[in-house]
């Protein structure tokens, strides 16, 4: 064990960053949590803002009572816009860093409808999430909306295969919640939960109430309700040990959800 700061800077001056000793140094201390008190809600792009205001209105009316009683960090999803720019842009050979950018703006988009509807209530859009008027706002009006999608812009890890940017706002909201170490991470969208298969396209699915990273990889299910890189993300998380998923178009659910009702799926990191 090495507690002690000369210890772990003697290490950092002579080892790679990489060094498995140096890498215990350094995280033997505490984690430190940022906004414990905050919760992330993710209202999705395509599952809901897309819908308009049958979707919407009802969900800004649940978010201003429930910001009474709880901390929100409200970020926002891309989806139907971004999908056509992803398609025309890679029809055009162009990389995942440019798709990434692109995406982007259609959240920045949604952030700033969302913001613009909330604004009455003192609740506010901000450029970056990562701002440090966050917990300022947070501390005087409880809520915050952001845009959802990671700052990697051109920076974005490429993928595997194709040039879709792997880490959008699913990852992006979760990311967030996890460095700020926030309380929980809530995904909005227009399902109840996770089934077996999509329910928009599969006849005969089940719905999964609870479910762990691992299982949910062994039913061949992590390319589904979430960005498949969330799950990693989530196996290794210090601070988020599980996400929920709701279906924001049930009045209530966003409601019960931040009053620790298991609405939805739970998907658990172990
Ligand atoms: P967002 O709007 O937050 O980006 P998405 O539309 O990307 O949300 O993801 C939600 C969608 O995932 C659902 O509308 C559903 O059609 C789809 N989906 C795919 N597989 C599953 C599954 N196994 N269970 C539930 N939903 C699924
Ligand atoms: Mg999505």
């Amino acid at each position: 064990m090495f507690n002690t700061t000369a210890e772990l800077e003697e290490l950092l001056m002579q080892r790679s960053l990489s060094d498995t000793q140096l890498q215990a140094a350094a995280s033997a201390s505490a984690d430190y949590r940022i906004l414990p008190d905050a919760t992330v809600i993710k209202i999705g792009g395509q599952s809901v803002i897309d819908r308009g205001r049958s979707a919407v209105y009802p969900l800004v009316d649940e978010i201003v009572a429930a910001r009474k009683a709880h901390k929100l960090l409200i970020g926002t999803g891309a989806g139907t816009r971004a999908r056509h720019l992803y398609s025309i842009a890679a029809g055009l050979n162009l990389p995942a860093g440019v798709l990434s950018q692109l995406g982007a703006s259609v959240a920045d988009q949604n952030a700033a409808m969302l913001g613009q509807l909330l604004a009455k209530h003192g609740i506010s859009a901000v450029d970056g999430a990562g701002l440090s008027a966050v917990p300022l706002y947070l501390a005087e009006v409880n809520a915050v909306v952001f845009s959802g999608m990671p700052p990697y812009g051109l920076w974005m890890p490429p993928p595997a295969n194709g040039v879709i940017p792997p880490y959008r706002t699913d990852a992006g909201c979760f990311l967030l919640a996890e460095q700020f170490g926030c309380q929980a991470m809530i995904y909005v969208k227009d399902e109840n939960g996770l089934y077996t298969g999509n329910p928009k396209t599969t006849k005969h699915v089940s719905f999964i109430p609870k479910i762990s990273v691992d299982e949910m990889k062994a039913k061949g299910l992590q390319d589904s309700i979430l960005e498949f890189p969330v799950l990693d993300l989530l196996k290794t998380a210090k601070h988020i040990p599980q996400v929920q998923i709701i279906n924001g178009l049930v009045p209530g659910n966003l409601t019960r959800a931040l009053a620790g009702e298991h609405v939805g799926t739970i998907i658990t990191a172990s």
